[in-house]
């Protein structure tokens, strides 16, 4: 099988599994885990913050950072196919008490002055703008990079309005691979940052979020409120260093990759491609003139050994990482191309 639904399907490294077995480790709710308090570190200093948190998932990484920035009542601009406001289980307003006011996005950017517009002014009737959330790479607009100059210009308005402003950089180093700027830069126009290393950095399990110490101190309580305070968790960080110091440029391996599939792609009658905005490690494609009824293109294509996955309605994606090769992307365009033939 090609497995092009989620840069999350990536196995460990022998080089990873070995880490994982010599690893040195402690008790890291009493902060006695070497391994993770290195992880920590490690990444907060690529970040050019503070501190570091070792966190399970990228969802838990980005609602501890939205707990810790806001308070019950508050409310939360984001871009409306935001994964904190799309795909994290309402846990906003279930466990933050918080009313989200999404605004639409192009390319994963809201618009500068429609963010400023929706800033609320002092009034007795408006809830207070309790944070700014932003996403880079951007997953449901497929992949895309917010350029830095544009998260500096929602910084300067955040600050302006003294707003806090959390980036949800599951996918950041795929940003900075394809843009050229370097993590520090960009996590320099936020408060905190989560990252994913279990995506295409191809760790097994876990995200880190980076802040200032003070800001990290409190949110080490909301991981504890929420589960996420782990014991010897040294054998799942060590896996985690290798992916943040080994596998960070040949991301660019999976951009060209996905590149070179959403051309293959584009090429299929039926098929429609943004080939422009695939920027980095993800492909949408939408089936709509195929005539095939998406659940039907997804099971033929799989019956020709290719795996993605349903964006809603006519929309697939396919996404690249460290397992798939360059014969697998030869493979998975001809798939397409025989399942498209098969209506
Ligand atoms: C995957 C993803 C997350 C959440 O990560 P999990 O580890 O699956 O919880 C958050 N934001 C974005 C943009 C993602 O793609």
């Amino acid at each position: 099988m090609i497995d092009l639904r989620s840069d999350t399907v990536t196995k460990p490294s022998f080089a990873m599994r070995q880490a994982m077995a010599q690893a040195e480790v402690g008790d890291d709710v009493y902060g006695e885990d070497k391994t993770v308090r290195q992880l920590e570190e490690t990444a907060a200093q690529m970040l050019g913050k503070e501190a570091g948190l070792f966190v399970t998932s990228g969802t838990q990484g980005n609602q501890v950072a939205i707990l810790t920035h806001t308070r019950h009542g508050q409310e939360v601009i984001v871009d409306a196919d935001a994964h904190v406001f799309y795909y994290e289980v309402g846990a906003m307003a279930a466990l933050g008490g918080l009313q989200t006011r999404p605004l639409a996005g192009e390319r994963g950017m809201m618009d500068i002055a429609a963010i400023e517009a929706a800033i609320r002014p002092d009034n007795i009737h408006f809830p207070e703008t309790g944070l700014i959330c932003l996403e880079n790479t951007h997953n449901r607009a497929g992949g895309t990079v917010l350029p830095l100059s544009y998260m500096a210009a929602v910084h300067t308005l955040a600050t302006r309005y003294h707003v806090p402003v959390h980036l949800d950089g599951a996918r950041l180093f795929n940003a900075v691979v394809a843009s050229g700027e370097s993590a520090a830069d960009y996590a320099a126009t936020v408060d905190s940052v989560q990252f994913c290393l279990s995506k295409g950095l191809g760790a097994p399990v876990g995200s880190i979020l980076v802040g200032s110490s003070a800001f990290i101190e409190r949110a080490r309580k909301w991981r504890k409120m929420l589960g996420g305070g782990m014991r010897q968790a040294g054998v799942i960080a060590a896996p985690g260093i290798i992916a943040l110091t080994q596998m960070v440029e040949r991301l660019a391996e999976d951009h060209a990759r996905a590149k070179r599939l959403a051309e293959g792609l584009a090429n299929i009658r039926g098929l429609t491609v943004d080939v422009d905005r695939v920027e980095t490690n993800i492909v949408l494609v939408d089936v709509r003139d195929s005539g095939m009824p998406p659940e039907e293109f997804l099971t033929t294509l799989q019956q020709c050994g290719v795996l993605a996955t349903s964006f809603g309605g006519t929309l697939m994606r396919f996404v690249t990482h460290v397992d798939v090769t360059d014969d697998h992307i030869d493979d998975a365009i001809a798939a397409a191309a025989f399942t498209t033939r098969m209506r």
